[in-house]
């Protein structure tokens, strides 16, 4: 294109799951939101937000976020930095936090956008492969001196935590920044979010966008050292995180009750998912989040997807040495489940 720069021309583009504009139409397992709606309280502080206090700016670092969620994870606010979505701290982390010249270290198969961001931001990084049991090889994120390494726990595509012990061992000879990218912890709540007591070049982050079915809000949240957190404020944009997202976070992080009701309700849901999976022939991969990632014994991944979206179910299916055997199905309400199973049932033949 004519007015793009070198590396706008050349960087891979990411490609989100399918957002139909039809959505009523469709079962939508495929990008990991929610089931269920926020909670009465975030709605009715959205609509509480709606007045005219919206002329004025936000608070520019979102400070009562920071103290409340600090509180609650017993750091300090100056622990804490508030991002427009998680995506938005990575791509901060790629523009201040590496130099021309160093690299960057992602395990892969892993959320792809990590490696959108890299390029967007002029960053050259290396992929390392899970193992055979899909999970971290942390001695491939030490082959080299990398600057940044990004490693989500549990992991997207495959739902697999990480072991804090590994963890540990890990840190103790990498020199780089580590981020722990914690988008899914919740469902499962195996957090390594301690670490940063522990070690100065940890960034945990955290996202609105599943557990606290807030997708639409675009919240995410950086977890560090207060050096990090100086960082993140002065790279960020004047007002990163608008006063609406602001107080429906807020809320979001008040209510614990229709939180850990709704982590119930996504866990009771996908063991009654992996159950029936199990039943059609699927192998599916233990998972610490609100997917599964799963194959089936015979039939190909890619066949089954289109012949779900066929029928007007979206699920994901990813491209690669390791992703292609697979589908990505996000944990929906059980009604949704059971609308799945009832096809998969019919294209596998067990109708
Ligand atoms: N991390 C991972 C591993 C994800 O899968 C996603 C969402 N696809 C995100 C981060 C993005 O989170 P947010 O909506 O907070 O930007």
């Amino acid at each position: 294109m004519k007015y793009w720069n070198k590396t706008l021309t050349k960087m891979a583009e990411y490609v989100p799951g399918e957002q139909p504009e039809n959505l009523e139409e469709y079962i939508k397992l495929n990008t990991n939101e929610s089931p269920f709606p926020p909670s009465k309280q975030v709605l009715e502080a959205l609509k509480g937000g709606c007045d005219e206090s919206l002329r004025r700016y936000p608070n520019p670092t979102n400070i009562r976020l920071r103290e409340l969620f600090a509180e609650q994870n017993s750091f300090s606010a100056d622990n804490v930095f508030v991002g427009n979505g998680s995506d938005e701290i990575f791509t901060l982390l790629f523009r201040g936090f590496i130099d021309p010249g160093e690299r960057a270290v992602f395990p892969y198969p892993s959320y792809s956008l990590y490696f959108t961001l890299s390029e967007a931001n002029g960053i050259k990084y290396d992929k390392v492969g899970l193992d055979k049991k899909l999970d971290v090889n942390f001695d491939g994120l030490l082959a080299k001196d990398y600057a940044l390494a990004i490693v989500a726990n549990p992991n997207n595509p495959t739902g697999k935590g990480v072991d804090g012990k590994e963890v540990r061992e890990f840190l103790k000879k990498f020199k780089g920044l580590l981020v722990v990218d914690e988008a899914y912890v919740d469902f499962y709540g195996e957090t390594l979010i301690g670490l940063v007591k522990e070690f100065d070049n940890v960034v945990v982050t955290r996202s609105f966008s599943k557990s606290y079915a807030l997708a639409g809000l675009r919240v995410g949240l950086a977890v560090a050292h207060p050096d990090i957190i100086r960082g993140l404020l002065k790279l960020k944009d004047s007002y990163n995180v608008d006063r609406l997202a602001e107080a429906g976070a807020l809320a979001a992080l008040r209510d614990s009750r229709g939180f850990s009701y709704n982590l119930e309700m996504v866990r009771n849901n996908k063991e009654y998912l992996e159950e029936a999976l199990e039943t059609l022939g699927f192998e599916t991969v233990p998972s610490k989040a609100n997917f599964v990632f799963t194959k089936h014994a015979s039939l190909k991944a890619k066949d089954l997807y289109e012949a779900l979206k066929k029928r007007k179910i979206l699920v994901r299916w990813f491209d690669g040495p390791v992703q292609s055997e697979y589908l990505r199905i996000t944990v929906g309400t059980m009604m949704e489940i059971k609308a799945l199973v009832k096809e998969l049932r019919e294209i596998t033949g067990n109708g």
